[in-house]
């Protein structure tokens, strides 16, 4: 199903957009979560590959059931499910808290300039890898999300040892 067309950057409709867009929602016993067009973690609005906006589909389901964002904020995840779209597992947050909570839950990765080929995933690093294989991401997701190797993400959903994903990053 395609997104409603949107003439002069302007939403023709923002009932069909809110249609569509929830119409494309999986709800889960817990967790929302976004399936429609664009994949995981962008809408595109528009239609086509030149689609004039894209959007986190977090953001997009702020904006339709709590309003808008004030410049400067972010929609943080309480679940940490990249692609939930629940109101009651995001909070408005600055950048700063969104880091802080990354932090907290063990996930912050270093700057890309910080990395190189002696790279480690730390254990908490790995366990949220694991998480994210049990909730079904692809690899190729998780490994652009903590900009990792396929191959290691492959050697974690294969139950190798951390011995050996330590190795893997090592040599990535
Ligand atoms: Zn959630």
């Amino acid at each position: 199903m395609a997104p409603p067309r949107t003439t002069d950057s302007r939403l023709e409709s923002l009932a069909a957009l809110a249609a569509w867009f929830w119409g494309n929602v999986d709800r889960t016993r817990d967790c929302w979560l976004w399936r429609g067009s664009g994949g995981y973690g962008r809408v595109y609005l528009g239609g086509g590959h030149r689609a004039p906006l894209q959007i986190s589909p977090h953001r997009l389901a702020w904006m339709l059931t709590a309003g808008s964002i004030p410049e400067g904020l972010v929609i943080c995840h309480a679940c940490d499910v990249p692609n939930c779209v629940r109101l009651s597992h995001l909070f408005l947050g600055t950048q700063r808290d969104n880091i802080r909570d990354a932090a907290r839950k063990g996930r912050l990765i270093p700057p890309r300039g910080e990395r190189n080929g002696r790279a480690k995933l730390s254990e908490a690093q790995a366990q949220m890898i694991s998480g994210d294989i049990a909730r079904g991401l692809r690899t190729g997701v998780i490994a652009a999300r903590y900009d990792i190797s396929p191959p290691v993400v492959s050697m974690i959903r294969h139950g190798q040892r951390w011995k050996h994903i330590r190795k893997g990053a090592r040599t990535a």
